[in-house]
C-alpha cells in the first residue's frame, strides 16, 4: 500500500481503505475531470484539492479544471448563488449573456479534455452551461450542487434547471436540497481531509505563535468563526451574539477569520458591514488571511473554546466539520448542511438568532465538561461520516453505477 493510503488507513481504518482500492480497481485508468470556478477559497476548492490527488493515487486519471470569466460573469454567478439560496434576485440579461459567453469560451479551451473524459463532475452553477457546448461528449456528466438549494428563487432555478436537466445525474449534499430533475439524483455530503494542513495536529509552539501574532490571550475564552465575508454566513450576527454574551463573560474574545474567494464579488461590502458593527472593540479580531493560511486557520480553530458558524443558509459548512474534528463544540445556524453535522445538544447547538447563540455561549463557557463531551462526540461523528475516504467511496460507487447502468448487481474483480 502507498504511504498516503497507509496514512488514511491509520485514521479511518484499514477496512475503509481496502474498500476504496477494491472499488477503484474496476475504474482503473478512467479519465475523470472536475470543473469548478476557483482554485482557492471556499469549500469546493478545499475538497477538490484533496479529492483529486487521492483519486489518482487509487489509479484513476483525474484532473481539475477551473472556469474563468470577466467581472460580469462573477456578478452573474454570485447572483445565481444568492438566488439558489432563496434571495429574490433579478439577474439582468446583460449578466446572463456574460455567463453564457464565458461558458462558451471556456468550453473551447477545455473541449479536448472534456470530450475525452469518461466522467465529468461540474461543480455548482458557474460551469453548468459547459455541457451544451459539448455535442460530441463521450462520457457521463454529473452536476454537483454544493449550495443550499432547499428553497431556490424560482426564476433563477428555472433558468439553471434548463442547463442542468441535460446532465446524466446530479449530486446534492442533503435530501432537502434535491430538485425535480429528469435524471438520477445522488445524495453525497462533503468531507474534510484529516491529513491536510487545515486539520493535522499542531505543535504547541505553533499554537503559541498564532496567539502572539494576532494578539490573543490564551488565558481568556475565545470564540472563532472562520468564513468568507458573505452575508449568508451572518458575521454581523456573530458579533451581536458575542456582545450579548460578553455582558456576562467580560473577558470574552472573538475572532472572525476570513479571506476572499476569487469568485466572490460581494466580499468587500460585507467586510465593511462587519467592521462597522465591530467598531473599536479591541477584543474583536477581524483577520483577513491569505488563501493558503491553512495552518493558521487550523490553529485558530484549535485555539477556540467554541466555534461558531452562524449561517442563515449553508450548503454544508466545512468549517463546522473542521471544528468538530478538532473536538470543538459548534454553535451553528439551524440550516442546511449544519443540521447534518451539529446534532443539537450532542455535538453542539443549533440556533436561529444572536440571542440564541449568546445563550448557548454562556451555557457552554460555564460547563467545561459539557464542552469536552460535545467535542469528543463531534470528532467521532466526523470520523464516521465526514472524512475524505467516505466521500471518495461514494464518488467511486457512483461512477461504477453509472458505467454499469441499472444492473441489479455489479461484480468487482
Ligand atoms: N476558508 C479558508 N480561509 C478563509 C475562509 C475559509 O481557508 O479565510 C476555508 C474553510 O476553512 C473551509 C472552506 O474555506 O475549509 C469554506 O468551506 P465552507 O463549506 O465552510 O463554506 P463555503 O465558503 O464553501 O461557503
Amino acid at each position: 500500500m502507498s504511504h498516503l493510503l497507509e496514512a488514511y488507513a491509520a485514521i479511518a481504518g484499514s477496512d475503509v481503505v481496502d474498500h476504496l482500492r477494491q472499488l477503484a480497481e474496476s475504474l482503473h485508468g478512467a479519465k475523470v475531470v472536475h470543473v469548478n470556478s476557483t482554485r482557492v477559497g471556499g469549500g469546493v476548492a478545499e475538497i477538490l484539492e484533496k479529492l483529486v490527488p487521492l483519486t489518482n493515487e487509487l489509479g484513476l486519471d483525474t484532473s481539475w479544471e477551473v472556469i474563468s470569466g470577466g467581472e460580469a460573469f462573477y456578478q452573474c454567478t454570485k447572483a445565481m448563488h444568492n438566488g439558489l439560496q432563496g434571495n429574490r434576485v433579478h439577474i439582468p440579461a446583460r449578466l446572463l449573456a456574460a455567463y453564457e459567453e464565458a461558458n462558451e469560451a471556456n468550453a473551447e479551451i477545455m473541449r479536448e479534455k472534456l470530450t475525452e473524459a469518461d466522467f465529468v463532475f461540474i461543480h455548482d452553477p458557474q460551469p453548468a452551461a459547459l455541457l451544451e457546448h459539448m455535442p460530441k461528449r463521450g462520457g457521463k456528466w454529473v452536476w454537483r450542487c454544493h449550495i443550499d438549494a432547499s428553497h431556490p428563487y424560482r426564476p433563477v432555478w428555472n433558468y439553471l434547471r434548463r442547463k442542468v436537466a441535460n446532465y446524466d445525474a446530479s449530486i446534492f449534499s442533503l435530501p432537502a436540497f434535491a430538485q425535480l430533475l429528469p435524471h438520477s439524483q445522488y445524495i453525497i455530503p462533503p468531507s474534510i481531509d484529516p491529513l491536510s494542513d487545515k486539520n493535522i495536529d499542531l505543535p504547541p509552539e505553533e499554537m503559541e505563535s498564532v496567539f502572539a501574532t494576532f494578539g490573543l490571550d490564551p488565558h481568556r475564552p475565545l470564540l472563532v468563526q472562520v468564513s468568507r465575508f458573505d452575508r449568508f454566513k451572518d458575521p454581523v450576527g456573530v458579533i451581536q451574539a458575542y456582545r450579548l454574551a460578553r455582558k456576562y463573560i467580560p473577558d470574552l474574545q472573538l475572532v472572525l477569520a476570513g479571506g476572499e474567494a476569487s469568485d466572490d464579488p460581494e466580499g468587500e461590502a460585507t467586510l465593511a458591514e462587519v467592521r462597522e458593527e465591530a467598531g473599536n472593540d479591541l477584543d474583536i479580531h477581524i483577520l483577513l488571511l491569505p488563501p493558503d493560511a491553512h495552518r493558521v486557520i487550523n490553529a485558530l480553530q484549535r485555539a477556540a473554546d467554541i466555534v461558531l458558524q452562524k449561517s442563515t443558509r449553508e450548503g454544508f459548512g466545512l468549517t463546522v466539520t473542521e471544528a468538530m474534528w478538532k473536538s470543538k463544540p459548534v454553535i451553528g445556524g439551524d440550516t442546511g448542511g449544519i443540521r447534518l453535522q451539529v446534532i443539537n445538544y450532542h455535538t453542539g447547538f443549533l440556533v436561529h438568532t444572536p440571542e440564541g447563540a449568546a445563550l448557548r455561549i454562556r451555557y457552554l463557557l460555564h460547563q467545561k465538561e459539557r464542552m469536552q463531551e460535545m467535542g469528543m462526540k463531534g470528532k467521532e461523528y466526523v470520523r464516521e461520516n465526514f472524512l475524505l475516504t467516505r466521500h471518495l467511496r461514494e464518488y467511486l460507487t457512483l461512477m461504477l453505477g453509472m458505467r454499469h447502468g441499472a444492473k441489479y448487481r455489479i461484480v468487482l474483480s
